[in-house]
C-alpha cells in the first residue's frame, strides 16, 4: 500500500491513462474509487505555462492540490508556493524549499501564523484592511506587503477578499505609509477557472494605478505584480485564448524593464487534468418516476472526491471505462454512495447501460477535490497511483524525486503485494 501511495510508476510513452486503469481494474479485485496521477501531465502543464507566459513567474496554489508528490514535483522544476495558513507554509517549508519562494497569501490572517512565517522567514503576505495593517505592524513590521485588490464583487471571493481599487486602496496604501510598513506590489485574484479573459485586462490596468498611487506616496520598493489564479486546467482547456490577452495588457501597463516583476498564483491549471478518478458502480436501480432513467450509485460522491459539484457547482463528465456500442443508451443519473439524498455526482446523462461492478471514470479531477474530500459516512478516500512516463523519467533521473520516489516495480506487481 505505502508502495503504491508513495512511488512513481514508470509506463511506456505512448501508454494512455485509461489503458493503466484497465490494467489495474483486471489484475485485483478492487473496491475502493482510484486516481491516477499522471505526473508527466503536470510536468508539461509546467513547460507550457514558462512557454506561453514567459513574464509570469508562477507561485503554486497549495490550497488546490497539497498532495506531497505534486509539491515535490513542482518543488523541483523551480516552482514557487502561495500558501494560505500556516500548516501549508510548514509542508512546503518541511520540503526543502527556501522561505524566499513563498507568499503567505491569505489577507486575513490568524496572529499564530503571522508569528510563524516571522519564525520561518517568510516574507511577504498580502493585506486588504485596515486592521491586517495594524496586525502586521505590531507582530511583524519587517514584512513586506501586497495590496490585494478586488476586481469585482460578482464573485465570492471577490467580496471576501481584496480593497477596492478606487475608493479603498488609496486610504490603505496611505495608512501603510504612515505607518512605516514597506508595500512592495499589488495583488488580484479574478473567479477562479475564470472564463471572462477582459477581467484580467482591467485588473492590470486597475494595478498599474495603484503603483503610480505608491509613486505619489512615497513608497520606494514597489516591484511585484501578482495577477493571481483562474487558468483552466481542463484536458481541452486552451491557456492561449487568454494569454495573448494578459501578455498585451502586461506589456501596455507593466512594460518589460520597467522593474517590476509578474508573479501568478495559479492552482488547478497546473493539476486539475493530471488526475482522473476511477469509480465503481455498487448498485443500481430505476429511477421511481420514469422507468427509463436509471440512477447508478458509484463508490465515491460529492462529500468526497467530488466535493466540487455541491460547493462550486461543477460538471463532471462519466466515461465508462469500456466502450458499449451494442447496449442500448438510458438516461441516466450518478449518485455517491452516503445514505444523503444530496449525494448526486451527475444529474443526467445518457449512458450505455452498466452493470454492478463495472467502472466509471473522470477526468480532470486534480483541483480542490483530494484535499476538500471528506471521509463522510466512514467511506474510503480514493488511493492514488501515481505513473510517469519514460520522457519524464529521464528528465528527473538522478534526482531527489527519482531517489525517493521512483519505482522500478511495475504498477502490476506493486498492486499484487498490496
Ligand atoms: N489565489 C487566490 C487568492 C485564490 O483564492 C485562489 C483560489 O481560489 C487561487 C489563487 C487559485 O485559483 P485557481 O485554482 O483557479 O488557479
Amino acid at each position: 500500500m505505502s508502495e503504491l501511495k508513495e512511488k512513481i510508476h514508470m509506463i511506456d510513452n505512448e501508454m494512455t491513462v485509461e489503458e493503466i486503469i484497465k490494467v489495474i481494474v483486471g489484475t485485483k479485485e478492487i473496491s475502493d474509487p482510484f486516481f491516477i496521477f499522471d505526473v508527466s501531465d503536470l510536468v508539461n502543464k509546467v513547460i507550457k505555462w514558462q512557454q506561453t507566459l514567459p513574464r509570469v513567474k508562477p507561485f503554486y496554489s497549495v490550497k488546490c492540490n497539497d498532495n506531497s508528490l505534486v509539491l515535490q514535483i513542482l518543488a523541483k522544476l523551480g516552482i514557487n508556493f502561495d500558501c494560505a495558513s500556516k500548516g501549508e507554509i510548514k509542508k512546503v517549508l518541511d520540503l526543502g524549499v527556501n522561505p524566499s519562494s513563498i507568499i503567505f497569501s491569505n489577507p486575513a490572517k490568524m496572529i499564530s501564523h503571522i508569528k510563524y512565517a516571522k519564525s520561518m522567514n517568510v516574507d511577504i503576505t498580502k493585506f486588504d484592511n485596515e486592521l491586517e495593517l495594524y496586525k502586521i505592524k505590531s507582530i511583524y513590521p519587517s514584512c513586506k506587503l501586497i495590496i490585494h485588490i478586488s476586481y469585482d464583487t460578482q464573485y465570492p471571493l471577490g467580496i471576501k477578499y481584496g480593497c477596492d481599487p478606487l475608493t479603498e486602496a488609496p486610504s490603505l496604501m496611505e495608512l501603510a505609509y504612515n505607518l512605516g510598513l514597506s508595500v512592495v506590489g499589488v495583488s488580484f485574484h479574478v473567479d477562479s477557472k475564470c472564463n471572462k479573459p477582459a477581467v484580467f485586462k482591467r485588473a492590470i490596468a486597475n494595478s498599474a494605478n495603484i503603483f503610480q498611487l505608491a509613486q505619489e506616496l512615497g513608497f520606494k520598493n514597489m516591484h511585484l505584480l501578482n495577477i493571481g489564479g483562474g487558468f483552466d486546467g481542463n484536458k481541452n482547456a486552451s491557456l492561449d485564448n487568454i494569454t495573448g490577452l494578459v501578455n498585451d495588457a502586461l506589456n501596455e501597463w507593466f512594460p518589460l524593464n520597467n522593474g517590476v516583476t509578474i508573479i501568478a498564483e495559479p492552482g488547478r491549471y497546473f493539476v486539475t487534468s493530471a488526475f482522473t478518478l476511477s469509480t465503481k458502480i455498487l448498485s443500481i436501480k430505476n429511477h421511481s418516476n420514469d422507468e427509463n432513467h436509471i440512477m447508478y450509485f458509484i463508490n465515491d460522491g460529492v462529500y468526497g472526491s467530488f466535493n466540487s459539484v455541491l460547493y462550486d457547482r461543477s460538471v463532471v463528465i462519466p466515461k465508462s471505462l469500456y466502450e458499449f456500442p451494442m447496449r442500448p443508451v438510458y438516461q441516466s443519473s450518478i449518485w455517491g454512495p452516503t445514505c444523503d439524498g444530496l449525494d448526486q455526482v451527475v444529474e443526467f446523462v445518457n449512458m450505455p447501460k452498466m452493470e454492478m461492478g463495472e467502472w466509471i471514470t473522470f477526468e480532470d479531477m486534480g483541483a480542490y477535490a483530494l484535499r476538500i474530500a471528506s471521509k463522510f459516512n466512514e467511506f474510503s478516500l480514493p488511493k492514488i497511483f501515481a505513473v510517469a512516463n519514460q520522457n519524464t523519467w529521464e528528465q528527473f533521473k538522478n534526482t531527489s524525486i527519482s531517489d525517493e520516489h521512483f519505482s522500478t516495480m511495475s504498477i502490476v506487481d506493486a498492486l499484487k503485494i498490496q
